[in-house]
This record gives C-alpha cells, sequence and structure tokens, in this order.
C-alpha cells in the first residue's frame, strides 16, 4: 500500500515513516503544502496522512485542492488539540478520518488499515435545497437549468448553510466557519452577503431559500 506523509515537522515525519515502513507501507513524504499538493495529484497513494499547520499553504486548504482536482484518495487529518481547527471542519472540507496529536501509533495504524478497507471514498454527493444545487467538487451552483455564477466568499457561505441546512445559524457562527479564523472585522458582513446571496439564488427566481431567524440569523429551507 502506497502512503503519503504530508508533515512539515522532519523528525515526527520521519519517526511515522519508520513505522509505517515497518508496517509494510510504501511511504513517500512532503514536507510543505504545495509539495504534498503536487505529490498528491501527480501519484496514486491508497491513502494520505496529512498535517494541517503546513508551510506554503494549510493541510486544509491542499484537500480543499486536491477534492477539486477530483482526486479522492482517502485522507487522514492529523488535528492539534490546540489548534484553530476541530474535527468539524476536517470532516467538512471532505477528510476521510482524523486523529488528534498526540496519538499513538497502533491507533494510527487501525485507522488507516480501516480507511484502506474503505476505499476511495464517494464523490462527495451535491448539495440541495429545492431545485438549487450546490456541487462541492466542481465548484458549480445551479437553480433549475440556469447556472448561477458566485464569488468564492459566496459560494463557502452558500455550502455551509446548505450543510447546515434546516437549522438556525447565527451570524457569529457563520462568520467563524466561513471567513477566515482570524477575521475580527463586523458581524454585519455576514447580512450583506447574504444580501448579495439572495439576490442572486432567490429574487430573480421568486424563492426563499435563505430565511431570516430573528434575534438569532440565518436557516436555509430544507426543500
Ligand atoms: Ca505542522
Amino acid at each position: 500500500m502506497r502512503l503519503l506523509i504530508v508533515e512539515d515537522e522532519r523528525e515526527f515525519a520521519e519517526t511515522l515513516r519508520k513505522g509505517l515502513l515497518a508496517e509494510g507501507f510504501t511511504v513517500n513524504m512532503a514536507h510543505t503544502g504545495p509539495d504534498g499538493l503536487w505529490a498528491a495529484t501527480e501519484h496514486d497513494y491508497d491513502v494520505i496522512v496529512l498535517d494541517i499547520m503546513l508551510p506554503g499553504f494549510s493541510g486544509y486548504e491542499l484537500l480543499k485542492r486536491l477534492r477539486a482536482a477530483q482526486k479522492w484518495t482517502p485522507v487522514l487529518m492529523l488535528t492539534a488539540k490546540d489548534g484553530e481547527y476541530d474535527e468539524a471542519d476536517a470532516f467538512d472540507l471532505g477528510a476521510d478520518d482524523y486523529l488528534s496529536k498526540p496519538f499513538s501509533f497502533v491507533v494510527l495504524i487501525a485507522r488507516l488499515r480501516a480507511l484502506l478497507r474503505r476505499g476511495a471514498p464517494a464523490r462527495p454527493t451535491v448539495l440541495s435545497s429545492g431545485d438549487l444545487r450546490l456541487d462541492p467538487a466542481a465548484r458549480t451552483v445551479y437553480r433549475g437549468q440556469k447556472r448561477i455564477d458566485l464569488t468564492a466568499r459566496e459560494f463557502g457561505l452558500l455550502e455551509f448553510l446548505l450543510r447546515r441546512a434546516g437549522s438556525a445559524l447565527s451570524k457569529n457562527e457563520i462568520l467563524t466557519h466561513v471567513w477566515d479564523a482570524h477575521y475580527d472585522g463586523d458581524e454585519n458582513v455576514v447580512e450583506v452577503y447574504v444580501g448579495y446571496l439572495r439576490r442572486k439564488i432567490d429574487t430573480p427566481f421568486g424563492t426563499h431559500t435563505i430565511e431570516t431567524v430573528r434575534g438569532v440569523g440565518y436557516r436555509l429551507s430544507v426543500s
């Protein structure tokens, strides 16, 4: 089984590599986001062990770009407990499993074997509400037959709302997930972007997909 480790802490990566070799894996390593993405795109690995904090760009960014490139290699993400990201983010972005550092090597092997048994993940399903459809992999949005062009931020916002369709979401929750973790601007930016989205996905079609929940924030209707 061919495995790629993307981890910038070289000593740690080397320890992992030796252990995995002993378990019979063929192991390649990359130490930066761009190198990892290149390796993962150019070669066919059976599984990828991906660290989050990497030079160049993060493991999250790598995963996003990998899936956008239609590569469905199973990914096990290494998350740090004190990190700014959590497991929910890892799954949202298409990781197939995650392990919090520090972890035991025995657990890592068990998780990797489980991932390998499961095989390549299915292409993520298209998210929809009524005749509104968003394809996370192709990064397209359609209302019926009509294609809707969204900016990256609008797309991210709509994807987040669709993934949590039916739940009332506070502006703060939306801000945390859709904007940069370090964004410290006004919450009203959410209102502004919901306005942009409505003008593209609802107003021209006479639909009300994004509801305002008074005193809370917003909810995307389920059907
Ligand atoms: Ca790291």
